[in-house]
């Protein structure tokens, strides 16, 4: 028997203003009011009605599945559900856990890496009820110590390209990956072909019998036992409007007709122990052709001058040692507090399962009054210094893009609260950074400086004192 799987990727970075309450407006997505709401009609909606969630394989982010919890409770319900249909069916779920902020790993401390993989690890638990076995990897991008921070949590298989990997065999495995100290991980290999080909021509296919016919049933001689395709699960629906039916048709007659039986990772990851072993490529990644270019120093993914990325990263490279430095200076003041434990609870406090003001007394910190409103201040600015970095933040072409200045935003919130706990400012010496960054507006093509984009975002902090954080 021969397998095949389609993962899908769901991703939305946070859109807007991160400290408004006005609900999103962005006009360019009419009909609907912004983006989110657009591509949930577009994509996740029909495709969770159509019952396509029950036979893919898919992670999905907890900004969008928070948003999905918030906005549309039938998409997000039905998500649930083919999850635990799943579990009930084959013992093994078919969601997969993804690192919080969608950061790329192999660019953080490790850490930074730690804390992205639990508290996506934590949001995952808390939506789906049971622990991921397998963790989608931000933008695939990987290095050794992120395999390792991974197996440190109990997480047993990622997925990888074909390029990032050598001495693969046909198949997309799983291969096992060794790590220092005797340690390994299983990794799965997609076709990369056959994937990118889904995802920028999936139109011109003439449907899923054809493309069974032409692609699937030609490649069974020397294709390997399971065939991965992994994409943006945007693709059915929102960037192929209504091809949630090619999906549909591919995964419920046609792939079978093809003689593949339908399989989800984590199920095939129960069936099979790897045979092979692979190496992976270090500071790799499935979107860009430079090493991490696209999101460290700029490169030519994307059009223009793009060195404001390697700018922007240094800044929030400074900023993240000093906002660092006070935090474990002020909670040394404190017996017993252990200041990388304390900033990874909190994430119980961000999904909601810990009121703020309960925190502190239930990580068994002993302090009150003033004292603990600066302790959760500071361990507020850590989880706002996290999502500085979200992918996002540097993979756009312009500084001035929506998703640059959220990055910025988070930064410039992160300083707000590190300035009221300590009476300490930090956004000079950010501003300086930044103001190396130059890069040009989205309208005009003007130039604009990342201090600029920072100044708009700090001063409405300072005039909004009581501005909420999400
Ligand atoms: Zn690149």
């Amino acid at each position: 028997m021969q397998y095949l799987c389609i993962h899908c990727h769901y991703y939305q970075p946070p859109r807007g203003n991160p400290f408004s309450k006005e609900p999103l407006i962005e006009p360019d997505a009419a009909p609907a009011t912004n983006w989110n709401e657009r591509i949930t009609t577009e994509c996740y909606e029909p495709n969770a009605k159509i019952g396509n969630f029950e036979e893919i394989s898919f992670n999905i982010g907890e900004t969008l599945m928070s948003w999905l919890a918030e906005n549309n409770a039938t998409t997000y319900q039905l998500i649930l559900q083919a999850d635990a249909l799943n579990v009930t069916r084959h013992q093994a779920g078919n969601a997969v856990a993804q690192p919080m902020h969608h950061t790329i790993l192999p660019l953080d401390r490790r850490e930074d890496k730690a804390t992205q993989i639990m508290w996506g690890k934590t949001a995952f638990a808390y939506r789906f009820g049971r622990q991921s076995t397998g963790m989608w990897l931000p933008e695939m991008a990987v290095d050794i110590e992120t395999l390792e921070a991974l197996v440190e949590q109990g997480i047993e298989w990622v997925v990888l390209t074909e390029s990032q990997v050598e001495g693969k065999p046909p198949g997309a495995g799983p291969y096992r990956v060794r790590l220092p100290e005797g340690k390994a991980i299983k990794v799965f290999v997609r076709d990369e072909q056959i994937s990118n080909d889904m995802a920028f021509r999936l139109g011109y296919f003439g449907g899923a019998g054809r493309w069974a016919h032409e692609v699937l049933i030609p490649r069974k001689r020397d294709a390997g036992r399971l065939t991965l395709l992994a994409t943006d699960g945007e693709t059915f629906g929102h960037h192929w409007l209504g091809e949630e039916q090619f999906l549909h048709w591919l995964l419920t007659y046609e792939a079978f007709a093809a003689g593949y039986e339908v399989v989800t990772l984590g199920r095939y990851a129960r069936m099979v122990e790897p045979q092979d072993e692979v190496t992976v490529r270090e500071n790799t990644a499935w979107s860009c052709g430079h090493g991490l270019g696209r999101w460290a120093t700029g490169c030519g993914c994307t059009p223009g001058d793009s060195f404001w990325k390697g700018a922007v990263r240094r800044a929030m490279d400074s900023l993240r040692i000093e906002i660092d430095s006070l935090y474990r200076q002020e909670m040394t003041k404190v017996n017993g507090i252990d200041p990388i434990a304390l900033r990874n609870a909190y994430i119980k406090v961000v999904l909601g399962s810990t009121p703020r003001e309960r925190f502190l007394q239930e990580a068994e910190v002993d302090v009150s009054g003033e004292q603990a409103e600066r302790l959760l201040k500071l361990v507020e600015a850590q989880y706002y210094r996290q999502r500085m970095y979200a992918s996002c933040t540097y993979f756009f072409p312009l500084l001035d893009s929506h998703t640059t200045r959220y990055g910025i935003a988070n930064a410039a919130y992160a300083i707000k609260l590190v300035r009221e706990a300590t009476n300490i400012d930090l956004a000079s010496d950010y501003r300086r950074d930044l103001s190396l960054a130059v890069g040009q507006e989205e309208d005009t093509g003007e130039p604009i400086r990342g201090d600029q984009v920072f100044d708009d975002l700090y001063n409405v902090l300072a005039e909004d004192d009581d501005c909420e954080c999400p």
